[in-house]
């Protein structure tokens, strides 16, 4: 395995669906096994929107931990933890953020999209800006910084993501002289555009998603659902696949033999087939797609102390990393490391 180290994290809001299997861990399988790994679950993040709700987090956690599991994430490879596990992070943040120029933090683009996500009322939104939340591009530079990752997994349109951990990383070594923290770079993924059954982009706050640990039956209603070919009124009408906006797209991703979508492509298009049933279909292969997953997701919910063990073995790894960082960062801080 490469000495290379990877660093990448998701919030606990919930259980994970079709977006984030395509979108992040599926990619994280791939690389697992070429880099040191370290997958965190990031309880902080979520804190800095749910603060109102902190009691939501923790049985996210738990969630989210069968999710990754269920898909392939290997705890014998990868290290798995809990952000709040691991304070060392917590007061990496508190030290970068002494010389982390405000203004930075201002610029940071995705803040204004995490204001609007906390209220369409931009002036309420505001009301709900706090400390923490300004600072979690900090919070999220210490996340990587901690393990000393040196890559980052992201899509092309998210690199500026990581330009503020680059710029902190470059600012403790220019300031202290050193060549400790690498820059991350960023390990770009590609992912398959996966909309919400209503067209729009996937996401559990917009309730237009397939999750991983829906069952068939629930899969089967939520395709159903699927937004298709706008101008098809009746099923003897032709339909167009170019127009068909989820299901068509989704049969891109999950028909594997590309004589099925030809079949697809040519019975939509001669009316051989409605939508009902092309979609039900469909949702045969998101099925036989993710049950094995499923099953394992199961076997792993009916053993909550096996995860909680695997958890809590990743946590203990991934804190030993810590506190070695945060020696070193005290030492070339000239700060007291205490006993
Ligand atoms: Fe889409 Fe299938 Fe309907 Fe054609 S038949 S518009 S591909 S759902």
């Amino acid at each position: 395995m490469s000495a290379k180290r990877i660093m990448s994290g998701m919030r606990p809001t919930g259980r994970l669906h079709l977006g984030h299997y395509f979108g992040a861990l599926r990619n994280w399988i791939h690389f697992q096994s070429q880099y040191e790994s370290f997958f965190s679950i990031v309880d902080w993040h979520a804190l800095t929107t749910k603060f109102q709700n902190t009691r939501e987090v923790q049985p996210h956690i738990w969630e989210i931990a069968l999710d990754w599991l269920c898909v392939g994430i290997d705890a014998d490879v990868a290290t798995i933890y809990v952000q709040s596990a691991v304070p060392e992070i917590a007061e990496l943040h508190l030290l970068l953020s002494m010389f982390t120029p405000h203004n930075w933090v201002e610029r940071e683009p995705t803040l204004k999209d995490m204001v609007k996500m906390l209220d369409q009322d931009e002036s309420a939104a505001k009301e709900k800006v706090t400390y923490g939340l300004l600072g979690y591009p900090v919070l999220m530079a210490s996340d990587i910084l901690t393990f000393r990752g040196e890559l980052v997994p992201v899509g092309k349109d998210q690199e500026s993501h990581l330009e503020f951990a680059r710029d902190v990383a470059r600012r403790f070594n220019n300031f202290y002289n050193v060549d400790y923290f690498p820059e991350p770079k960023p390990e770009f993924t590609t992912t398959p555009l996966l909309k919400g059954i209503d067209g729009q982009k996937m996401g559990k706050s917009f309730n237009n998603d397939i999750k991983i640990a829906d069952t068939d039956d629930d899969t089967i209603a939520k395709v159903k659902k699927m937004i298709t070919d706008r101008t098809r009124i009746a099923k003897s009408d032709p339909g167009h696949t170019d127009l068909c906006e989820v299901p068509w797209p989704m049969y891109q991703i999950f028909a594997g033999d590309p004589s099925l979508l030809a079949s697809v492509k040519t019975d939509c298009e001669s009316a051989a087939i409605g939508c009902v049933d092309c979609k039900v279909k469909l949702a045969g292969l998101i099925n036989d797609y993710f049950r094995p997953m499923r099953e394992k997701r199961r076997e792993l919910a009916a053993n909550p102390g096996k995860v909680r063990e695997i958890v809590e073995e990743g946590n203990l790894k991934a804190r030993k990393v810590a506190r070695q960082t945060l020696k070193d960062v005290r030492e070339i801080m000239g700060m007291v490391n205490w006993a």
